[in-house]
């Protein structure tokens, strides 16, 4: 993949994605094409940015605490894919299908659309989406929760400014006006946004876990698997596979267990760290290492759930 990577002046409120692809300049694309390259088409080339987020519709009268507009201008030449209409979710498996590129966006806007106010994503989801994306070598950029994100509202744009005819760019703080670059024509780094993420919570169409992904995520319930037989199970899922396995709640439950065990090889599993790695939990997260009455919590292996308690204990009382 010969892609741009995407930089933002202002991106280090958003998870970073990680700089895996050659640093290359939106506007590289148009220089004059060198015979010598190879005959590589970076001219027609477009790029991409996927966008990852909880979302929800911008009401549409202007009760919120401060404005912002409920119809947002698309500069000319940006492509803006969704999966979800306004007022509808997306489906977790929508969202892995759409991240592994075996499902179409459901309609792809111009000119105008309507705001979307976005709120940070679990964990979870979000090392799952990263993982794929990398695999896909797709740009993802996140609003996620943790220590990295300071940020816990965003809108597509958050100015009635933006788009009159006095300012055709953004010069916002909302996802499009942070990513403006206003040293280069007002331009954005992108031709396509890919908006993962919900614009309410109306349900859609449902879409249903393939028959053998469901058949091992099933048998991963099992109360009477070992840890190691549960983890067996669970590698012999490809990657898009586990990633759609998480549409259950129980997989998700498991899914902390690799979460943790990263984290530890990375942070240590010190009780000082252990205790942070569980302050940034979501809820439902800390519910599985905690409470014993929790449905999925036993698919966490015991001695995370015991190293975490004691954790809780040493740095949290
Ligand atoms: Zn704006």
């Amino acid at each position: 993949m010969n892609k741009p990577t995407i930089t933002a002046p202002h991106r280090s409120f958003l998870l970073p994605t990680k700089q895996t692809r050659r640093e290359t300049q939106r506007h590289a694309r148009k220089a004059p094409h060198s015979p010598s390259s190879g005959g590589g088409d970076e001219e027609s080339e477009s790029v991409d940015m996927y966008f990852l987020a909880h979302g929800d519709t911008v009401p549409s009268d202007d009760s919120a605490p401060e404005y912002v507009p409920n119809d947002v201008f698309l500069p000319p030449g940006l492509n803006v894919h969704i999966w979800a209409t306004p007022s509808y979710s997306i489906r977790w498996l929508t969202l892995v299908r759409a991240l592994a590129g075996t499902l179409s966006p459901l309609e792809t806007l111009r000119d105008r659309m309507h705001n979307v106010h976005f709120t940070p994503l679990e964990k979870t989801q979000l090392d799952v989406a990263q993982k794929l994306a990398d695999a896909k070598h797709l740009d993802l950029v996140a609003l996620g929760v943790g220590p990295e994100s300071n940020v816990r509202r965003l809108e597509l744009c958050n100015s009635g400014r933006c788009g009159r005819s006095d300012q055709l760019y953004h010069n916002c703080n909302g996802l499009l006006g942070l990513y403006t670059d206003h040293k280069n024509n007002h331009q954005l780094p992108f031709d396509d946004l890919f908006l993962l993420c919900c614009q309410g919570e109306d349900i859609g169409p449902d879409d249903e876990l393939s028959g053998s992904t469901r058949d091992v995520a099933a048998e991963m319930f099992n109360g009477k698997l070992t840890y190691e037989e549960r983890m067996e199970k669970w590698k012999s899922l490809d990657l898009v596979a586990q990633a759609e396995a998480l549409d259950y709640e129980g997989i998700r439950a498991f899914y902390q267990n690799i979460l943790l065990e990263e984290y530890c090889a990375q942070k240590g599993d010190t009780d000082a760290a252990l205790y942070q790695y569980y302050l940034d939990l979501d809820d439902d997260a800390k519910e599985y290492f905690t409470n014993p009455k929790s449905n999925a919590g036993f698919l966490i292996k015991t001695e995370f759930k015991d190293a975490v308690k004691r954790a809780i204990g040493a740095v949290g009382a």
